[in-house]
């Protein structure tokens, strides 16, 4: 059956952007391409939260939205608690501490599960809120750009990944996921219609593409690979993706100039225009790939 997307129809269309590693280009390709396909009306939403660094990309965008991202926490009465001890012999996260005249919450430790609340016998638990981030919404031109930015200190990444991924509704999201394979990558990368991994042809590049692709080969989401800096390195990765029978959709080879415009802060198709009309090939491609 084809999968009509809104490239060449009508249904909304999730490209996610994932690196075994950090370093690999890709916050470069995601920013590439969602410029190349900015008539589409793209969002691009940076899930990166712990160094959103999308949106410095877009020095003259519009700030639309800033919100907080709340996640639940227990509060304890200590009016009515008898110190029974079973919240937290029952917290899975040790997020809880009963001592003799007082319930200890940790509460960056907590994941908000309510199973507290759940086994208190006296109902002594009640649901407060906190804020783990901010995400924010902003234009410019015809591109949406949402990113959330982690509070200093704060270790769960994923209710601030999910709420930036509420944010960016559009008929073609990409999404710039996090480096590696943690939680953080697997939240951003679910519920997208294909991930698009890039590498580059170097050892490191590919231990790290293998553990990747392993994640997404157990999410069971359609993948394709990007190399980046292409010309370097070794053929180990061409033989790898070859064997495994791995699509590669496309390479971006070594270049000074796209690396000085990219530490320039500057999104290198705006500058090699040329380069639009593959990245537009490319979403073909990555369509063509989920039909
Ligand atoms: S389960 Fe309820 S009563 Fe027991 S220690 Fe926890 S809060 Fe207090
Ligand atoms: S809400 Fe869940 S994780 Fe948080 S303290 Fe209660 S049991 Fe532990």
């Amino acid at each position: 059956m084809n999968r009509s997307s809104n490239l060449s129809g009508s249904k909304p269309l999730k490209i996610s952007i994932a690196s075994g590693k950090g370093g690999t280009g890709k916050t470069l390709v995601a920013t590439s391409l969602a410029v190349s396909l900015a008539d589409k009306k793209a969002v691009i939403a940076d899930c990166d939260v712990e160094e959103p660094n999308v949106h410095l990309f877009f020095p003259r965008k519009q700030l639309l939205e800033k919100k907080e991202c709340e996640v639940p926490v227990p509060i304890i009465d200590e009016e009515i608690c008898t110190h029974c001890g079973l919240c937290s012999d029952n917290c899975a996260f040790h997020a809880l501490a009963v001592l003799f005249q007082k319930v200890l919450v940790f509460q960056e430790l907590c994941h908000g599960c309510g199973a507290c609340a759940f086994v208190c016998p006296e109902k002594a638990i009640s649901e407060g809120r906190r804020s783990v981030g901010e995400v924010f919404r902003a234009e410019s031109g015809c591109l949406k750009i949402v990113w959330g930015e982690l509070k200093p200190g704060e270790a769960r990444t994923t209710p601030l990944i999910h709420s930036v991924k509420e944010e960016a509704k559009g008929d073609l999201v990409i999404v710039d996921c996090p480096p590696g394979t943690s939680c953080s990558m697997v939240e951003s990368v679910r519920g997208t219609d294909f991930c698009l991994l890039v590498t580059e042809s170097t050892p490191f590049g590919l231990y790290d593409l293998d553990l990747a692709l392993r994640a997404l080969e157990m999410m069971k989401t359609p993948r394709g690979v990007l190399i980046n800096k292409s010309g370097i390195g070794d053929r180990k990765i061409y033989e790898y993706l070859e064997k495994h029978k791995v699509p590669l959709l496309m390479e971006i080879p070594f270049s000074r100039k796209i690396a000085e415009l990219y530490s320039r802060g500057i999104i290198f198709v705006e500058h090699m225009p040329e380069w639009k009309e593959r990245l537009a090939a490319l979403a073909k491609k990555i369509e063509e790939q989920i039909a």
